[in-house]
């Protein structure tokens, strides 16, 4: 049987490392499989004609097998599911004899409920995929060798299509096959279309969930995994050419995960399996040499196993390339070794992604994570003060346990740290989860369908959340494009100081407040909630962060929400004149330093952009400018290796601007900065060497 594996990513510059590991994986056993790779993005139509072309063009390859069925196969996530499911409805209709088979996490949790929800699926892939697709079409090899179609004629009525009995010949390796019915499995009907037989002949794989004639899912009891890394193909055959469509490599070293946080599904099998370090180093010489510029290591958690993982990053540290490898790595386990060699890296080599999710340990108690934030917070201040690679951290809205405060202690704990990015997620509890079976403990209420996310829980409300929700906007285009710092800065520290009197803050609190009011039944939340936070704070000893800075993005939001202007995808250049306008109307008497601080901000990252808001002084600074680079002796006191090419060369490199407020000290004074471009550098000058 010849198979498509389809990978439906949720963006061009993606790979589906699941189907390209299935597909090599046949080719290996001399199965013919063919991969095709689309985004979530292209229109459904334009996809179904290329699959359909290409299936129908394995098939008439087989000409004595006129009628050979094809199997496509195709991974589940929460980006693809309903694109997917009306894939799948669509391939059935034009390709009638195809056998649809669906893995991935969004369905091998759920075999039984994904046959009822998806009723043109034939299969589901219970598990790791390679070795169960393979011995799945193996299998069909074998059995139309012998001339049959591989499955039993008949079987007796069992009389309890409800009945979950173990299948003897499905015993293997410690996973028993069950029965099981979806709800509402046979309510729709099924499928003419479908392949539907009573029992599969020995052979069948483990770990391939069926469906029997009466609509009974036949699944294995637990997921199956791939226990040898090491015999797993490189799934990269046609690495020159996605190095050249410049996709994201995403590379898989180690499978499985050892910690058990209450929303993941990656921890529920712990068992961590490890390909051999050569081979890894290997296929990463492979990866580098085909000219990679992004590489990312999609470990559950990389730095589980010291022994491991600080070899393959000293290996990766060593090589010679300008390519990028990113890790997602647990902060709190970096022993003080693995952090002196981090700090050794050369500049841009790595890039470490850290999930922090709250710095509240009764939240992380909750979700099972035992992480140790303070050592998580010395490392990580540790590894930014080097400056050599960016740190991106990770916080979720909606844990259990954690109200407004507390996650307003978490944001700014960890925005003290200033990593270069920090993303503002969304609880999302997917079925499969712990936390699944805790959303009535914790009165979580959320999506049914993807993304899952959660709309509110005993200790924040919707309302709150959807304030978030526009924070995180706001977050995303003002400190995560790292284009304001500056700017930035100053207002947090401004807000801290004047304690943002009659600001949106307050309008915005009284707002949730008597909104809340309206709604008595939310008055019991809200007590318990601030119970909960009062015990938090007594838990932590009543210390206060150093800096407020949520306090900024909390009155920025709420401006940014009164005026409507959450959703319309800002660009930096309509970013920067959104915050001087913030200024200019909540707090004018700001605005002196801030269009100081915000022309800084513009020089150093937006070059090109010149708004006369912003009071350039172009006259005076060309002048000035001019005479400072004709002094050769003074400049190579700022810039030792400056020699002088031509004028439109040295503009690029360099802008020299006068300030009259002062971003260092923070008071209004003359202050001249030179910006090199090629360095992102800023060097203040003394100012008699340019007057
Ligand atoms: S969230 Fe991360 S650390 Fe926790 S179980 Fe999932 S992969 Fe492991």
């Amino acid at each position: 049987m010849k198979t498509v594996f389809i990978g439906i990513n949720s963006k061009y510059i993606h790979t589906a490392l699941g189907p390209r590991y299935m597909a090599e994986y046949c080719r290996q056993k001399g199965l013919q499989a063919q991969l095709l790779e689309f985004s979530v993005n292209e229109p459904i139509l334009s996809v179904l004609a290329r699959v359909t072309e290409v299936a129908e063009s394995l098939r008439s390859k087989a000409a004595a097998f006129a009628e050979e069925p094809v199997l496509i196969a195709m991974d589940v996530h929460i980006w693809n599911r309903r694109y997917v499911t009306e894939l799948c409805e669509l391939l059935k209709k034009t390709l009638p004899h195809c056998r649809l088979m669906l893995g991935g996490p969004e369905v091998l949790f759920d075999p039984a409920g994904t046959l009822a929800r998806i009723p043109e699926a034939d299969y589901v892939v219970c598990g790791e995929g390679e070795e169960i697709v393979a011995a799945y079409l193996q299998y069909e090899a074998a059995q139309e060798k012998l001339g049959t179609d591989g499955w039993a004629e008949t079987q007796e009525d069992k009389g309890d299509a409800l009945v979950k009995e173990p299948i003897a010949q499905e015993n293997q390796g410690g996973v028993t096959a069950v029965e099981s019915v979806a709800p509402g499995a046979l309510q729709h009907g099924l499928s003419p279309t479908l392949f539907l037989r009573e029992k599969p002949a020995t052979g069948w794989p483990r770990g391939l969930a069926y469906r029997k004639t009466d609509g009974t899912v036949v699944a294995p009891s637990a997921p199956v995994i791939v226990t040898d890394m090491d015999r797993l193909p490189f799934p990269y055959p046609d690495l020159e050419k996605v190095v050249r469509q410049h996709k994201i490599i995403y590379y898989e070293a180690s499978r499985g995960c050892p910690f058990h946080c209450a929303y993941c599904l990656s921890g529920i099998s712990r068992s961590v399996r490890r390909r051999s370090l050569p081979l890894v180093l290997a296929d990463m010489e492979r990866i580098v040499a085909a000219g990679a510029k992004l590489i990312k290591f999609v470990d559950r958690t990389y730095n589980v196993d010291e022994a491991y993982y600080l070899p393959m990053m000293q290996y990766l540290a060593a090589m010679d390339t300008d390519a990028v490898f990113h890790f997602e790595i647990k902060a709190d386990r970096l022993s003080s070794q693995a952090v002196e060699f981090l700090k050794t890296v050369p500049e841009g080599r790595f890039q470490l992604e850290i999930g922090v999710q709250s710095t509240n340990p009764a939240v992380l108690t909750a979700i099972g994570r035992k992480d140790n934030w303070i050592r998580a917070r010395r490392n990580v201040a540790a590894l930014l003060a080097a400056g050599n690679m960016h740190i991106h951290m990770d916080l979720i809205a909606g844990l259990p346990l954690e109200d407004s405060g507390s996650f307003r202690r978490s944001f700014n704990e960890v925005y003290a740290l200033r990593p270069q990015a920090l993303q503002l997620g969304f609880l999302k509890v997917l079925s499969g989860t712990a936390l699944d079976r805790e959303l009535e403990r914790y009165g979580i209420v959320r999506m049914a369908e993807p993304p899952y996310e959660v709309l509110s829980t005993r200790y924040v409300s919707y309302k709150e959340l959807r304030f978030l929700k526009i924070l995180e906007e706001v977050f995303d285009v003002t400190a995560n494009s790292g284009r304001f710092r500056f700017t930035l800065d100053y207002l947090i520290r401004q807000c801290n100081e004047q304690k943002v009197t009659q600001s949106g803050e307050q309008r915005a609190t009284q707002t949730v407040a008597s909104e809340k009011e309206d709604d008595a039944g939310t008055r019991d939340i809200n007590k318990e909630r601030s119970r909960k936070a009062d015990a938090f704070v007594a838990s932590v000893g009543n210390e206060k962060t150093a800096e407020d800075a949520f306090a900024l993005f909390f009155d920025l939001t709420e401006w940014y929400r009164q005026k409507g202007l959450f959703g319309l995808g800002h660009n930096s250049t309509e970013v920067a004149e959104l915050l001087f306008s913030y200024v200019k109307e909540s707090h004018p008497d700001w605005l002196f330093a801030v269009r100081e601080l915000l022309r800084l901000d513009v020089l150093m990252n937006l070059p090109h952009f010149k708004p006369e808001w912003l009071g350039w002084r172009d006259k005076i600074n060309y002048e000035r400018s001019s005479r400072f680079w004709r002094k050769e002796e003074v400049v190579r006191q700022y810039v030792p290796e400056y020699t002088f090419k031509n004028w439109r060369i040295l503009h690029r490199q360099y802008a020299l601007e006068e300030f009259l407020f002062d971003p260092w000290e923070r008071k209004e004074r003359s202050v001249f900065i030179l910006i090199n471009y090629s360095e992102t550098g800023l060097t203040r000058m003394e100012t008699n060497a340019i007057i």
